[in-house]
Formats: structure tokens, C-alpha cells, sequence
């Protein structure tokens, strides 16, 4: 994507390399996606199947898993998969902008790849940067081909944002790991059949020095799942008990106790992602909007218009982290201002999805209109981004630390040991 300066004016459009890589991209989807509204389009996702009884909802998340690994495999074998991935880790050793162009034209069809976005975006690009030759053979391509669902076991009750507080303890017993402790908010446990865990190795030094980083078997004996349920209905989220689950040490990405160092490169990967989800909804938008006969009313127009701007601003935020992230840096306090519009803009967006629909709006409709996305479920499930990923005021922490140069956070933490937090009683 390059920045075209053209009597005066700035025009940020395709140069003649990408416009052909759009067209290849195109070209291929129409021979291989199905259209949006077509009978068999999975588009619509994981979250619009929140309005199904709960027997139903199971029997269709496991369809919609099976559909997206089928597309991960068809996307595989067309050459499509990985885009940003090196070669020699089975993806295309494409830019992040075809990337983004890429999911731009995707999202005019009736496909998805929802439930392997963990595996894809986030555990992927970390074991590509932090992995052993052997956990790249063991790993990346099966990722790629949609074989296996990945989970992020890193938040626990008392470690969300302060994540380097986490208790989950890994004791070394030979060639494993021990690990007892617990986990929540892990999003799609009951589906995946791998995770990414943090667990303590070390007590007797900085908290953020003594945690490692693990690739777990979800089927390994001591995991146990237990599905939370949401105000939209749904159970996307759960706690996962370890109980003297065993690790082979083989499974440790980087350094024992270096995980910190390791999982910002999966939490930089999962804000871009965040952010990558956040710009599909226009068209739909304006579907809806002629669909209530709504699109003369300037109210309406006026709220389309803000739509298109914010999600113009967020398309050209995705092009900066994406660049950073494709030269193997990590995006800095761009990557947090776009974590914070994206939020807004899907609350925003919601928000006026229902006030088109009006009455409508209030109602669960189980089935979707010509491809059009659940309002009412995006409604109930856009608070959540404010907090998935790193919260608002965690991000605003961040930019007012980095951006705007003002005093940092208390941290009266940065040099006791883990084991003087966890058993210091204040006087
Ligand atoms: C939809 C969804 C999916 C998720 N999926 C996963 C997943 O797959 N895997 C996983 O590991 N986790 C997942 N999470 C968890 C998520 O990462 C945490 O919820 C998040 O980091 C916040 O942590 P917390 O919930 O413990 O809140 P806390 O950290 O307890 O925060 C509570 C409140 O205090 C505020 N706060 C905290 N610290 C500060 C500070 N220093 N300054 C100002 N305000 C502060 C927060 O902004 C928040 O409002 C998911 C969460 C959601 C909502």
C-alpha cells in the first residue's frame, strides 16, 4: 500500500503490484469461496451461533469447526494460507499489506476461519520467532491446514492485566513439567486440541522473570474444562483446572523462565488480530440500512458516514502494526490506539445496527439475513472487546506512558521476588 501523490492530492490505494495480487486473491475466491447468503455461507461465525438452544449450539459449533478447518485446508492447498508465514514454515512469505488485502477480499464471501484465528494469528508467528526446528516440524504445518484449535491459557482469576501476577506453578520432574493451577476467560478450550500456557517456574526472582511458556496437548490427563456462560447466551469462554498435568520439556517455547519475553509476541500478534476482525461490517451495515428502508434518513447517514470513517482510520492503523510486525518488530503504542478505536468502533457500529432495525432490534433472530451478521449478538458481544486482549484503560496507560510522555504506573513490584509479593502481609 503506498501513500500516491497525484496533482496535489494523497491517495492511499493499491500500487500495480498489489492491484494484481487483489486480483489473483479475487479470482481464486470466486473459484473456491462460497458467495455471501448462499445456503452453505459459515461466515457469520461462532458468535451468531449463540441463539440456539444449548444441544443445537453444540451440534452446530462443532459444524461451523469442521467447515473452518475445511476452508483452513482448501486455503492450504491453493497457496493462500500463512500469507505473512516464511516459506520455510510452509506459508507464502508474502507482505503483511496482501495479507490485509487478502482478509479484505475474503470478507466478501461466505467463509471463515473464526476458531483457528488463535492458532494462526497469535500461536503461530510466536513459534515461528521463538521455536526450535523440531516444534516447527511438529507445529506450523498442521497450523496451517487447520488440524488442530489452538487456546490461550495465560489469564487467571487474580492475573488479567497485571498478567506477569499469574500462580500457576510448572516443577521440573526430569524430563517434564509438573503444572497445577488454574486458568479463565479461555476462549474456545472445550474446542482446541492444543494451548498456549504460562506457567510459574520460578518464585524466587521478578515476577516477570520466572514465568516459562508452554505448548500443551488439551487432552493430557489433569485438564479440566469448565464452559462459562455469557449475557449474550453463549459459552465461548471457560476455566481450565490443571491438576499435576505433565509437560514434556520438549514443549517449552524459548527459555525456561524467558516466557515473558515470548508471550509479547503472542499478545502483539493478538491486538492486530483484534483489530483485523474489526473491519468487515460496513458493507452489511449498509445492507442493513436499505434493507429498514433506512438509507435517506440523515440520522442514519450521518451515523454510515462515521462508520466508514472510523473503520477507513482503523484499515490504515492495521497497515502500520501489520509493516512493524512483517520487519519482526513489535508494534509499539500504535498497536494500543488501534486495541482502543476498535472497541469503540464495534460498540459504535452495534449500536446503530440496532437503532436501523429499531423494534427489530430487540429481538434474537436465530437465523441471519443474506449474510448479514446477528446485530443484536454483536450488540451484546462488543463490551467484551473493550476487555479481551489488554482493557481500555490498560491501553490508555500505555499511550499515555509512551505517547504523551506522562508519569508511568505504580510499580512497586518491579524488584521483589514473586514469593515476597505472594506472602508479604502489609504492618
Ligand atoms: C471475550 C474475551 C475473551 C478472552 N479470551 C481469553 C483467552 O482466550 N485467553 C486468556 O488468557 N484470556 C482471555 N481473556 C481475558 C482477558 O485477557 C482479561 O479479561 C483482561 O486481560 C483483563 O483482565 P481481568 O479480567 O482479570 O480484569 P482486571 O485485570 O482485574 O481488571 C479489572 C478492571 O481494572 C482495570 N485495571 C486493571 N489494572 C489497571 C491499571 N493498572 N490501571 C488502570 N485500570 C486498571 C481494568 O481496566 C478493568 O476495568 C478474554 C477476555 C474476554 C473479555
Amino acid at each position: 500500500m503506498t501513500a500516491q501523490i497525484d496533482a496535489g492530492r494523497m491517495e492511499f490505494g493499491d500500487n500495480p503490484a498489489e492491484a494484481a495480487f487483489r486480483a489473483e486473491a479475487r479470482a481464486w475466491l470466486e473459484a473456491n469461496a462460497v458467495p455471501k447468503g448462499h445456503p452453505d455461507d459459515f461466515s457469520n461465525g461462532f458468535f451468531a451461533l449463540d441463539s440456539f438452544p444449548p444441544e443445537e449450539r453444540a451440534k452446530r459449533t462443532l459444524e461451523h469447526a469442521e467447515r473452518c478447518r475445511n476452508w483452513q485446508a482448501t486455503l492450504a492447498d491453493g497457496g493462500w494460507a500463512g500469507i505473512t508465514w516464511p516459506l520455510r514454515a510452509g506459508g507464502r512469505g508474502g507482505t503483511p499489506i496482501e495479507a490485509m488485502i487478502f482478509a479484505e477480499e475474503q470478507a466478501q464471501f461466505g467463509v471463515s476461519t473464526d476458531v483457528l484465528s488463535v492458532a494462526v494469528t497469535m500461536v503461530g508467528p510466536t513459534i515461528i520467532s521463538h521455536g526450535t526446528d523440531d516444534q516447527h516440524k511438529r507445529f506450523l504445518v498442521p497450523m496451517l491446514r487447520g488440524e488442530h484449535i489452538w487456546c490461550q491459557l495465560f489469564s487467571e482469576p487474580g492475573a488479567g492485566s497485571d498478567l506477569a501476577g499469574l500462580g500457576t506453578r510448572a516443577e521440573r520432574d526430569g524430563d517434564e513439567f509438573v503444572v497445577n493451577g488454574q486458568k479463565v476467560w479461555t476462549s474456545a478450550a472445550d474446542q482446541a486440541d492444543w494451548g498456549i500456557l504460562l506457567a510459574r517456574t520460578d518464585a524466587d526472582v521478578p515476577k516477570h522473570r520466572g514465568i516459562t511458556y508452554f505448548l500443551v496437548d488439551m487432552r493430557t490427563p489433569g485438564i479440566e474444562v469448565r464452559p462459562l456462560r455469557q449475557m449474550s447466551g453463549a459459552s465461548h469462554f471457560a476455566e481450565v483446572f490443571l491438576t499435576d498435568v505433565r509437560i514434556p520439556a520438549e514443549n517449552v517455547l524459548g527459555e525456561v523462565n524467558g516466557g515473558w519475553g515470548v508471550a509479547m509476541t503472542t499478545l502483539a500478534n493478538e491486538r492486530v488480530m483484534i483489530g483485523g476482525n474489526a473491519m468487515m461490517k460496513l458493507p452489511a451495515l449498509l445492507h442493513l440500512a436499505r434493507r429498514f428502508g433506512r438509507e435517506d434518513d440523515p440520522v442514519v447517514r450521518q451515523g454510515l458516514a462515521d462508520a466508514h470513517i472510523r473503520a477507513d482510520i482503523l484499515r490504515f492503523f492495521g497497515y502500520r502494526v501489520r509493516t512493524a510486525l512483517g520487519r519482526g518488530e513489535l508494534p509499539g503504542p500504535e498497536a494500543s490506539c488501534m486495541k482502543l478505536a476498535v472497541a469503540r468502533h464495534l460498540k459504535r457500529t452495534a449500536e446503530l445496527a440496532l437503532a436501523i432495525e429499531g423494534p427489530a432490534g430487540m429481538l434474537a433472530h436465530s437465523e441471519p439475513t443474506e449474510g448479514e451478521p446477528r446485530w443484536h449478538w454483536q450488540f451484546l458481544q462488543a463490551p467484551s472487546i473493550r476487555i479481551a486482549g489488554g482493557s481500555d484503560e490498560v491501553q490508555r496507560n500505555i499511550i499515555g506512558e509512551r505517547v504523551l510522555g506522562l508519569p508511568s504506573d505504580i510499580r512497586v513490584d518491579k524488584a521483589v521476588t514473586f514469593r515476597e509479593l505472594t506472602t508479604r502481609r502489609p504492618h
